[in-house]
């Protein structure tokens, strides 16, 4: 790209950055290389190699994703946790980590395992609660944040939390899969690190799984590298084309998404079936005067508990038409589940929210759907 990435908007920046050399007759869009291996007669140490350890196909994508998010470096791997798995790789034993009591079930498993294997302590906070995180940060290695939680909305103070983390000498990593960089830059708010479920929204249709890592240190980018090299957690090139494919579309899919979210929350909080529901965009919800402030736009999940309790979300869930029961998140097709079904998630979480992942179809059609469930699931 010729122009100054600084300069340009994030819809820009998401059609544009990642494009190969203007040459006349020369491909638009980086070429997908399907190639394990790579001719050389040089000294192990040439840039191409073996695929392991680097392929031309990688940097298109980590370069676009990096300019959305502000930050100088971008790796992708494998999946969303292979990224997190990468960027806590250097809590040390017996070390302590601070995360969200209320966080991806799975990276609360990692560090449950963390915890049994090496004795990591792990501080489980309520993020939204500023004092109890900044208390929870002394003598602790690192803090794990997500705002907004998954599954519970919550929303933290995150420049607060950030600039108390490095003051503290801890290191920060925002996994930012909820708000996209289109919503929160959380390199611009202090965190040191960004993680990604690439396959939610950056790619967006559901077509894939892979993860990245985005930082403004070169040390840090060297490690996370060096340790996808290290522990093969590579992203396949296939997935990679369609990852950036799906970038290129990031700022028309997020801007309809969230739009439908506000609205459906809006109509939600109103329903006489609905006992609470949670976003960002709403002026009652807890979270939503810090999202305001910190947040360019709310993300598009939402949390849902019916009245009528356990059995009414899972009426809920049967009653759907439209909507598509199923895990994940992010898609163009808008999908939801109830989060408790799983026997990892937090025990904190009700037995009765269900997680809706609104997508991008017509927001009279989703209404309809859901407004026909939630009566039913009062029978
Ligand atoms: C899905 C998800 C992950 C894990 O990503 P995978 O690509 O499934 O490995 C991590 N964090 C959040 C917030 C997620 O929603």
């Amino acid at each position: 790209m010729t122009h100054d990435p600084a300069s340009l908007a994030p819809a820009t920046l998401a059609v544009a950055a990642g494009r190969p050399p203007r040459v006349q007759g020369g491909p638009v869009n980086p070429p997908v290389v399907l190639s394990s291996t790579y001719v050389s007669q040089g000294v192990p140490g040439d840039e191409l190699l073996y695929t392991r350890g680097g392929t031309e196909t990688w940097g298109p994508f980590e370069e676009t994703l990096a300019a959305l998010e502000g930050g100088t470096h971008g790796v992708v791997l494998g999946s969303g946790m292979a990224a997190i798995a990468a960027a806590l790789a250097d809590v040390p034993p017996s070390g302590a980590v601070v995360v969200p009591r209320h966080a991806y079930q799975v990276t609360l498993g990692f560090l449950d395992d963390l915890a049994r294997r090496h004795g990591v302590e792990v501080r489980r906070v309520d993020i939204a609660d500023t004092d109890a995180v900044v208390a929870a940060l002394d003598g602790a290695d690192l803090l794990m944040a997500e705002s907004p939680t998954n599954p519970m909305l919550e929303v933290a103070d995150l420049p607060a939390v950030l600039a108390a983390a490095r003051e503290r000498g801890v290191r920060s990593v925002v996994d930012n899969t909820f708000a996209t960089p289109l919503g929160q830059r959380p390199l611009e708010l202090g965190a040191d690190v960004v993680v990604h479920s690439v396959t939610k929204y950056l790619a967006g249709h559901s077509d894939v799984v892979l993860g990245a890592v985005v930082t403004n240190d070169d040390a840090t980018a060297a490690r996370i590298r060096a340790y996808r090299t290290l522990h093969g957690a590579i992203a396949g090139p296939m997935e990679v084309f369609l990852a950036l494919r799906g970038l290129r579309t990031l700022h028309l899919r997020v801007e309809r998404a969230n739009a439908n979210a506000a609205e459906l929350a809006r109509r939600l909080a109103a329903h006489p079936a609905v006992a609470e529901v949670r976003h960002p965009s709403l002026p009652s919800d807890p979270g939503h005067r810090r999202a305001a402030q910190q947040m360019t736009s709310f993300g598009a999940v939402l949390g849902l508990r019916p009245l009528g309790g356990l059995p009414a979300a899972d009426a809920l869930v049967d009653a759907v038409r439209l909507w598509v029961p199923a895990t994940s998140l992010g898609g163009v097709e808008s999908t939801l589940e109830r989060r408790r079904r799983f026997a990892t998630e937090s025990p904190t979480v009700p037995e009765d929210l269900v997680r809706l992942s609104v997508g991008v179809e017509d927001v009279e059609d989703l209404w309809q759907d859901l407004a026909q469930a939630l009566d039913r699931s009062q029978a």
